[in-house]
């Protein structure tokens, strides 16, 4: 059913160990996973789930590591090379590790390459921001000196969600180990195989055992047990807006330090002095790429009424273009949805939406892709004559589902972007600079795309505002949110200081 991209050993088996203190181990339970491939419905491998019993081992094993370990204390750049040695032998593993995250996720080639690449890089970009990564010296009063440390933080549970399995596991590993703290990552369970083998990639180009461990198991168990667990320090989740705030709750309890990544509702606006064409494929883009299942989906599309009809009629022409195929055919626009349960949650979004008396424009259905019956995959679907007050506009549906809308001023279009709890990802088309920076600042989100359908970048800051979450990833600015600022004060006076005057 697939295309080979590799004729290298494959990283393709038919079972995955957990990865606990350096080792390749079994569950305590003999418990596991089955992880099937959304494109075709099959089976792809087995994966040994940890339980909460393997997630204690975890937590003691990288408590250890960073307590008593090596890691932290290694000079800068030995850790800076490390990490190039994990980008070097993911490098050297590209197609296979491109193919595995197919097998598992059913997403394009395409996508997948794109992720791969970005996942590579972000060790690359931390083994350089590492090294320049760094305290200050404040003033101070007459003989006294202070200056500040930036100490790894400690312990840190990273749950990552099914969208972009290895690329979050990278964003989350990268920055952690790069400044010395100890990780357990919980993969989801839809998706665990990248992550399992990035742990052993770590292994491999020298992380010392206990620093990276990967425990694929249930969230409700093993990340939520993560998530209380008094020896961890920091929580670090991408995920639902729901059980982020599930997750912030427990880990007050013993006031972890956490970063939330969340999801997204973004607006997408396109003025009447935008390159029309450009904007049609960023938007197409904008909302298809992975299937739409992307925190960043901009799945609100504004159009200035005077150049609708003619922005419509091309995005839903270009729309039904879209090759849903074979996921290794380079031809392929869009892949699979992840499985049955987010199918089904797409196709209500979208009956809801006819219910209520909506226009679909393009799609609409579950989508029959021959020769994939067995698999789960939906059309790109246009939806017109929406209001705010519905559901289909309100909440995040992740696929690919785009509603679309008009407006007719700067002002309104603005109001409308804004209209929305969350504030991750948004986008503004516009050949008039002025205009096009007035409106990014003025739009409530993390990010905002100006003429460009993309937004991640090693180096960029990747975040919300409002339920989006908050914490910055993929930047120099994460690497502060994996560390403590210790701040050093010290006299160096000559004269004794007695300030009781005893
Ligand atoms: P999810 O259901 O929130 O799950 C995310 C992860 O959390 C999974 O590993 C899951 O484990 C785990 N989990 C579930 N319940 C938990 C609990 N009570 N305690 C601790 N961990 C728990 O989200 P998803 O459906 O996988 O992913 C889609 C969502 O992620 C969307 O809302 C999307 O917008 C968001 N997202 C955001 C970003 C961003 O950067 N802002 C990026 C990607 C995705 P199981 O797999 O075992 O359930
Ligand atoms: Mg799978």
């Amino acid at each position: 059913m697939t295309t080979q991209v590799t004729e290298a050993v494959s990283l393709k088996r038919d079972y995955y160990h957990l990865i606990i203190n350096g080792e390749k181990v079994e569950s305590s339970n003999g418990k596991t996973i089955k992880t099937y491939n959304p494109a075709t419905g099959e089976l792809v491998a087995e994966v040994a789930k940890a339980s909460q019993e393997d997630a204690e081992r975890a937590v003691l094993a990288a408590r250890e590591a960073f307590d008593h370990g090596k890691w932290r204390k290694y000079p800068i750049n030995r850790r800076s090379q490390v990490l190039n040695k994990i980008a070097a032998i993911m490098r050297s593993r590209f197609n296979e590790l491109v193919e595995l995250e197919i097998l598992d996720t059913g997403k394009s080639l395409a996508a997948a390459q794109g992720q791969v690449s970005q996942a590579i890089e972000d060790f690359e970009f931390y083994a350089g921001a590492i090294v320049g990564h760094r305290g200050v010296v404040n003033n101070m009063p007459g003989q006294f000196h202070n200056f500040t440390e930036k100490e790894p933080v400690g312990v840190c549970a990273q749950i990552i969600p099914w969208n972009y399995p290895l690329m979050m596991a990278a964003w989350k590993i990268a920055p952690a180990i790069a400044v010395g703290c100890s990780v357990i990552v919980k993969p989801a369970s839809l998706t665990p195989l990248t992550a399992i083998i990035l742990g052993e990639i770590c292994l491999e180009a020298g992380v010392p055992a206990g620093v990276v461990n990967i425990v694929p198991g249930s969230g409700s168990e093993v990340g939520n047990y993560l998530v209380e667990h008094p020896k961890v320090n920091k929580v670090a989740f991408t995920g639902s807006t729901p059980i982020g705030k599930d997750i912030m709750a427990k880990a007050s309890e013993t006031l972890k330090r956490v970063t939330l990544e969340l999801g997204g509702k973004s607006p997408n606006l396109v003025f009447e002095d935008a390159d029309i064409d450009a904007a049609v494929d960023g938007s197409l883009f904008g909302i298809f790429y992975n299937s739409g299942q992307s925190c960043e989906a901009r799945s609100r599309l504004y159009v200035h009424e005077d150049i609708y009809d003619e922005f419509i009629t091309k995005f839903v022409e270009k729309t039904k273009k879209l090759v849903l195929a074979n996921p290794f055919d380079k031809g392929t626009h869009m892949g699979a949805i992840i499985d049955q349960a987010q199918l089904e949650v797409i196709d209500g979004f979208v009956k809801s939406a006819i219910e209520e008396g909506a226009e679909i424009l393009a799609g609409g259905k579950p989508a029959v892709v021959e020769g994939y019956e067995g698999g789960f995959w939906y059309e790109p679907t246009v939806i017109a004559n929406v209001n705010h007050d519905m559901t289909v506009v309100k909440e995040e549906i992740f696929g690919p589902v785009v509603v679309v809308m008009k407006f007719k001023d700067e002002k309104e279009a603005i109001k409308l972007a804004n209209d929305t709890e969350f504030g991750l990802g948004s986008a503004v088309w516009s050949k008039d600079g002025a205009r096009a920076t007035r409106v990014a600042k003025q739009i409530e989100a993390g990010i905002v795309m100006v003429n460009c359908p993309f937004s991640a970048f090693p180096g960029t800051p990747f975040g919300g505002y409002k339920q989006s979450g908050f914490g910055r990833e993929l930047c120099i600015e994460t690497l502060d949110l994996y560390t403590e600022t210790k701040s050093i004060v010290s006299y160096f006076g000559s004269r004794p200081i007695n300030p009781l005057g005893v």
